[in-house]
């Protein structure tokens, strides 16, 4: 049986990042990685938004980055703030291209492309089966999804489902120094639903329509919708697809387990999705970075969380609140937005803010409704079992 120190299953976004962070440790401990995807990721099968205030790992992949945001809720439209962050996009395809290129130059990683039909741990061991080949490794850190039984009667389970076209106009549309974080100047019907629009130029523009409900919509919806906003909000009706995504990222408070003996779980499969706002690609960052800090100290890979638990809390009681259906997303977000500074959300979102910081967010928030979802979802934990 094949042997490596550390075997990460699934090269997508969080495989890649620890792979990247990991390089200088296996160089300066001379050890060996396997990464594993049963796919040869080069398509820019997704684009990748976050915020941070200083520039990490993938700086030199970020496609586009804006200072200024702009968030349009009932019947306000506001524009953002978002110092000392800044708004960045990476695209799949260039993240893989980077990617692929700074590892292959490492004799202390090897890659591969085939199945991973098993992952299991015994005697202080993970093991990983590729196309019916086993291969062992000191740890094994896997991005494939768990399967995971759902418990309606305990859990909230909601999707945000999105399909998002990058239009190039005749006319000079876009400001390409500022981005549409949200525009909830589209129908609620569906469930809690916006825009986002990430210019690129004057003239092309990434433009994504999105809801939050639990199940997806039938495909034209998504294309219906888009085409009304271009319409009605963008004033445009001369535009060419440049390309299309669309995607489903799961949206819950069901616990998922990070770690099994010698298996450490990465990205969406290991929780690093945030419950109420989908966003995971800086919570892998974070948690990628705190692995390798962890390897270089003590050569264990184990860390503890990278989230203080209450934000769990905090993502667990919108859902709540959002599938009760007392107050839309609209509401929601239009008076976080309205009534708080913007680099306070981001923090917030981001999981950083203090206790101190959070009350002062909340005291501005639905206050009674966000009690009464809490209250629910503590009853719902306690008649179940
Ligand atoms: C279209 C889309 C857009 C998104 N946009 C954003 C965004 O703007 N900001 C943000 O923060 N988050 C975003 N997300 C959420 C999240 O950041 C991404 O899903 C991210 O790619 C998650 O990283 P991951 O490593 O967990 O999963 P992935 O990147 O999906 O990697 C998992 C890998 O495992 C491989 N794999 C699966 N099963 C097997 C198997 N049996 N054998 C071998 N390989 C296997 C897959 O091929 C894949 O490469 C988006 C998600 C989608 C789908």
């Amino acid at each position: 049986m094949k042997h490596f120190d550390y075997i990460i299953a699934g090269g997508g976004c969080s495989g890649r990042s620890l792979a990247i962070r990991m390089l200088p440790y296996l160089q300066s401990t001379n050890k060996r990685l396997l990464m594993v995807d049963k796919l040869n990721k080069k398509e820019n099968d997704r684009t990748w938004c976050f915020w941070e205030q200083e520039a990490d790992v993938f700086e030199p992949a970020v496609y586009r980055k804006w200072n200024h945001l702009s968030f349009s809720g009932s019947a306000h439209h506001q524009e953002l703030d978002i110092q000392p962050y800044q708004y960045k996009m990476i695209r799949a395809a260039d993240f893989y291209a980077y990617t692929d290129q700074q590892l292959s130059e490492s004799n202390h990683i090897s890659m591969i492309q085939g199945n991973v039909d098993q992952i299991y741990t015994e005697q202080e061991q993970g093991y990983v089966t590729i196309d019916g080949e086993t291969f062992s490794a000191g740890y094994v850190f896997s991005s494939i999804p768990q399967i995971q039984e759902k418990r309606p009667d305990r859990y909230q389970y909601l999707l945000q489902h999105f399909e998002g076209w990058v239009i190039e106009t005749k006319l000079p549309t876009f400001h390409p120094e500022r981005a549409t974080l949200m525009d909830f100047n589209t129908a609620q019907e569906a469930g809690t639903s916006f825009v986002y629009v990430l210019p690129l130029s004057s003239t092309l523009a990434l433009v994504e329509y999105t809801v939050f409900s639990e199940n997806e919509l039938p495909a034209a919806s998504y294309a219906t919708a888009l085409k009304q906003y271009i319409q009605e909000q963008l004033h445009c009706e001369h535009y060419d697809i440049k390309e299309r995504e669309k995607g489903v990222i799961p949206m819950s408070d069901h616990p998922i387990k990070q770690q099994d003996g010698r298996i450490i779980y990465l990205g969406t499969a290991g929780g690093f999705t945030k419950g109420s706002t989908g966003y995971t690609f800086r919570f892998i960052q974070k948690h990628t970075a705190a692995i390798v800090e962890q390897l270089t100290k003590s050569d264990n890979p184990q860390v503890a969380a990278i989230s203080p638990k209450r934000f769990g809390l905090y993502d667990a009681t919108l859902l709540h609140l959002l599938n009760s259906g007392r107050l839309s997303g609209k509401e929601i977000f239009s008076t976080l937005f309205r009534k708080n500074k913007s680099s306070q959300i981001l923090k917030f979102l981001d999981n950083e803010t203090s206790l101190m910081e959070e009350i002062r967010i909340f005291k501005t928030l639905q206050k009674r409704e966000f009690a009464l979802a809490l209250l629910n979802r503590s009853l719902k934990l306690m008649s179940s079992n």
